[in-house]
């Protein structure tokens, strides 16, 4: 990944995104608030229409009770006694008889270029009509045409505001203030996006300076928040800390190999080198040989066995899981070793309640079983005893092995299960340092854990936890046996 690339990207996220971020809120705000205007806006225009009829409506039926009520005399009286009244009432009234002619007309100013006898006002059915007839750009006349009881037709009508009158300051208003809010909401949304984006371009920089750097200590750092882009922030962090830790650790172990690889291979030579000067008799070659093939073994065994703590560790090593009643699987290990133990003296000795049944891989279980009896026996001194228990331990099967050994210091607890550790005091004895890790990678690879009690000069207990199978173990078949 190139530089360049990074700048680009860190360029892109703060900015951009925050920009897009910001810009597609306001543009949802901006679509949401048209439809609420279009909403207000027609429901608006729609009251005004239905007031202005009511009115004028209602303003007819006052006349034609007049009308009915005291003939044309009493509508006329009526009619001069409101406008002395309120002069600014300025409603048309016509009353056309049957015979087509005008009995009784009032038509305010506003009204004057208003055709009152044209045909399309008298041509409905029904008894009533109600009309709105542009004027100009900014009145209507509204106006309703009723058939009375004698077949006469009233009009009353009253100038009105029309839609555009009535609701443009509404519009100029709604989006002078939509406007404002927009800009508001967009700047603030973009400084506050910007705001939050904090860790990511914090994330894109030390991303950056590690691989510009090379420097593997960068880490983002972590505000006070504790929002989702703080917790990336901490993740990342997180995971540059583990790539950290497993890079020093490999880097540790090819130290180590290389290290472990020389002294033998150093012996190997020497001893080669001496066989091929020709100054040994017979015998001496023979022997020189032997040492040849043990120091070979020691090399092989080492690498096999890192190989197999790899396999486990990354999660190649596939375990063959059978159902296996371990207690027989333990008294397998037993027996292979029961030799080394008579040689020193010791006894080997198993406790256990009841037959337990695991999922586990035999081959591998008694790898892991060998290998710690076989420090077992290595550390602790002539005529002591190893004790094997077995027993249930909630879901689990818990298998410890203790001795009387020389036991282990709790600054080295964490240490011996390191790839090639081997503790000072240990060092007289034979042993490559990768038994625990083996141990520890193919329990973890059965799904397992092992837990480790030691004082030094008190011995050591190392228990194995194995989830147990799920059929009842006195009813399973042991495959192997
Ligand atoms: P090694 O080949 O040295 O035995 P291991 O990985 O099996 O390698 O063990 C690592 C170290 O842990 C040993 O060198 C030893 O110091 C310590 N250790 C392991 N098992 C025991 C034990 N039963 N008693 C005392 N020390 C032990």
């Amino acid at each position: 990944m190139s530089s360049s690339f990074l700048k680009n990207l860190r360029r892109n996220i703060s900015y951009r995104l925050g920009f897009r971020l910001a810009a597609w809120y306001a543009s949802l705000f901006a679509i949401a608030s048209m439809v609420l205007y279009f909403t207000i806006y027609a429901m608006l225009y729609r009251s005004v229409i239905a007031k202005d009829q009511e009115i004028v409506e209602l303003q007819s039926r006052e006349y034609e009770m007049i009308y009915q009520i005291g003939g044309i005399q009493e509508l006329r009286r009526w009619i001069t006694r409101e406008e002395q009244i309120d002069p600014d009432r300025r409603y048309y009234l016509r009353l056309v008889s049957t015979r087509n002619s005008v009995i009784l007309a009032k038509v305010p100013e506003d009204w004057l270029d208003f055709d009152g006898s044209d045909k399309k006002l008298f041509d409905f059915t029904g008894k009533e009509q109600f009309l709105r007839i542009p004027k100009n750009d900014e009145i209507d006349f509204a106006l309703t045409t009723r058939r009375l009881a004698d077949g006469s037709i009233l009009q009353v009508g009253r100038s009105a505001n029309n839609k555009e009158t009535l609701l443009q300051p509404f519009r100029r208003t709604f989006f002078t203030t939509l406007l404002t809010v927009l800009l508001v909401g967009f700047v603030g949304g973009a400084i506050s996006a910007y705001r939050e984006m904090r860790p990511l371009r914090e994330m894109v920089t030390t991303a950056g300076s590690i691989i510009d750097t090379g420097n593997l200590n960068a880490r983002v750092p972590l505000g006070q928040t504790d929002n989702e882009m703080e917790e990336l922030a901490r993740l990342f962090n997180r995971t540059l800390d583990k790539n950290q830790a497993l890079i020093r650790g490999m880097t540790e172990s090819l130290d180590n190999v290389a290290h472990d690889l020389r002294t033998p291979l150093t012996r190997l030579r020497g001893v080669a080198e001496l066989a091929l000067s020709g100054s040994m008799n017979p015998e001496e070659l023979k022997e020189a040989l032997a040492d040849c093939v043990e120091e070979s073994d020691r090399v092989l065994t080492m690498l096999k066995t890192l190989m197999d703590i790899t396999e486990a560790e990354i999660g190649v090593m596939k375990p063959i899981l059978q159902k296996y009643r371990i207690n027989e699987l333990v008294q397998d290990v037993m027996e292979v070793y029961q030799y080394v133990a008579e040689e020193k003296g010791m006894r080997i000795q198993m406790n256990s309640e009841s037959p337990v049944t695991v999922e586990v891989d035999p081959a591998r279980m008694r790898q892991v079983f060998g290998n710690l009896l076989d420090n077992a026996l290595k550390y602790s001194p002539n005529g002591s005893k190893v004790v094997f228990s077995i027993q249930q331990s909630g879901r689990d099967c818990a298998i410890s092995i203790q001795d009387s050994g020389i036991g282990i210091p709790p600054e080295e607890h964490v240490k011996i299960w390191q790839r090639l550790y081997r503790a000072d005091k240990s060092r007289s004895q034979k042993g490559l340092g990768l038994g625990l890790s083996l141990v520890q990678a193919i329990v973890s690879a059965h799904e397992g854990r092992i837990e480790l009690e030691s004082e030094p000069g008190n011995g050591s207990v190392f228990t194995v936890f194995l989830p147990i199978s799920e059929s009842r173990p006195d009813t399973e078949n042991n495959p192997d046996v």
